[in-house]
């Protein structure tokens, strides 16, 4: 038996996509990839993901004819690349690819208004269409450059649970299934092309990763196949020192940790899916970010280790719209059982905290997720009393051997100490000191640490 080929994932994001002259970009980064095996995951293209959804809430208040009108320009988008980039019989099936979901749009969205179904089941089902669609014209823009690319329905290969919006794959179904379908294609010498973010239930049903979710179906799909590499294909290049919109004088970092770079994501690097590092790390497999528009530079390469810097300090990251709960009790003095109960209430209402710091007599956390803040604050009273503070953010500098740096934390506080910080955590990872600020005062703390760190 010959051995397996073993493939590089290429994710492509929305703007990496986002029309006829980045497709054809595309076309070429992947030919460029031809010798190692590459499996192509694809974002929907820019600013559909976005359409799809404001047509799914204009179609819930009652007017699904808005809705669908409101899409006619991305199906012109689409129609645009595929005329520049395709020959003509390429052309006329993607055409009938594209009236083919102009009627299940109608049909879902009419559905939506009527709500004839589950909203969350619709909701997902709509927002699938844009990586539907921009998978089918990869596939054509591919096979236009003669790369043998084929494409296959992610829905069949990402199983996960049924929790609409943002599901939860359910890794060895995933793991059988990818490999099973893609392993079989990829040493046939063919390029499977799949749509990122969408996924399907056990029941079939289909659902979505969340939002950014394409990275990390990348990051599944790379390790169900053991991938030599999995690379993210952005509109920057790399990782970089902060959000280059806040500082355009953000810089190319050449090595990040998995742990350093978990940090970032999640904390607000919005260039990484805070979830997409994990598969990666269980089998230890690289991850690159690179830029799409310059693909002759390296990138950011993501590594089970990395060196740490003279400075200590990498990148910095920062989370806007945090909601900071406190919650004091005397009870709370010398007794145990407390934080067990607090920590139930989260639990029971599936939200997530970020940061979190304790005293004598009270609890500071932070939520993100703002969704259940009327229950969960309710049930907080019977524990305590309970103040809530609104319009927060949250800043995260990593580094690896942050935590061992004695004189860091003077030197990143002294830098901002004429601005208020309400809650700090420090030491809980060995990368990375996190502290809250109000959201107007994130710029000007960002701008400052960006100018004493790099
Ligand atoms: P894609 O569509 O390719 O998934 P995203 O918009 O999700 O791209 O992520 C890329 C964007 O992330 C960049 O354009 C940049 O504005 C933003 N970003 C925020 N923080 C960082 C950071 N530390 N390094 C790089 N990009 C960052
Ligand atoms: N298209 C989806 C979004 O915009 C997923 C992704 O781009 O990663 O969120
Ligand atoms: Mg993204």
């Amino acid at each position: 038996m010959s051995e397996r080929k073993i493939p590089t994932v290429m994710k492509f994001g929305g703007t990496s996509v986002q029309d006829a002259k980045a497709f054809a970009r595309v076309a070429e980064i992947v030919t460029g990839e031809k010798e190692n095996s590459p499996v192509v995951i694809t974002s929907a293209m820019s600013k559909v993901t976005d359409a799809l959804l404001s047509a799914f809430e204009t179609a819930k208040k009652g007017d699904s004819d808005s809705a669908i009108t409101s899409l006619e320009p991305h199906f012109e988008r689409h129609a645009r690349v595929s005329d520049a980039l395709t020959n003509e019989a390429q052309q006329k099936s993607f055409q009938t690819e594209l009236d083919f979901a102009r009627r299940e749009l109608t049909d879902l969205l009419t559905r939506a208004s009527r709500r004839s179904l589950p909203l969350s089941m619709l909701k997902d089902a709509i927002v699938s269409y844009g990586e539907q669609l921009s998978s089918r014209l990869l596939t054509e823009v591919c096979r236009a450059k003669n790369l043998n690319a084929r494409q296959m329905d992610s829905r069949r290969l990402i199983v996960t649970d049924d929790e609409y919006g943002a599901a939860m794959p359910i890794w060895n179904e995933t793991e059988n299934l990818v490999q099973l379908e893609l392993q079989p294609l990829i040493d046939a010498g063919e390029i499977p092309v799949l749509g990122g973010f969408i996924a399907a239930s056990r029941g079939g049903e289909t659902t979505v990763l969340g939002r950014g979710g394409s990275d990390y179906s990348a990051a599944l799909v790379g390790a169900a196949l053991r991938a030599r590499e999995i690379q993210i294909w952005t509109d920057v290049t790399g990782v970089l020192t902060c959000d280059p919109r806040i500082c355009p004088e953000a810089r190319t970092i050449g090595t990040l940790s998995y742990e350093e770079a978990s940090e970032l994501a999640y904390f607000g690097a919005k260039v990484l899916h805070p979830k997409t590092i994990q598969p990666a790390v269980d089998f230890s497999i690289p991850v690159r970010v690179c830029n799409s528009h310059e693909s002759d530079k390296l990138g950011t390469m993501i590594l089970p280790s990395s060196e740490s810097t003279k400075k200590k300090v990498k990148s910095i990251a920062h989370k806007t719209g945090i909601t900071i709960l406190r919650v004091s009790s005397a009870r709370m003095l010398g007794s145990y059982g407390f934080m067990s109960a607090l920590f139930q209430v989260f639990e029971r209402y599936r939200t997530v905290i970020d940061v979190i710091s304790t005293s004598e007599v009270s609890v500071a956390l932070t939520l993100d997720d703002t969704a259940s803040i009327e229950p969960i604050v309710g049930e907080l009273k019977r524990l305590g009393d309970v103040e809530i503070e609104h319009n927060n953010a949250v800043i995260c500098v990593v580094g690896e051997g942050l935590r061992a740096t004695s004189g860091l934390a003077s030197n990143i506080f002294s830098t901002i100490s004429d601005i208020n910080i309400s809650l700090i955590s420090h030491g809980a990872s060995s990368v990375n000191m996190t502290f809250v600020v109000k959201e107007e005062k994130v710029g000007e703390v960002i701008k400052r640490l960006h100018n004493e760190f790099f």
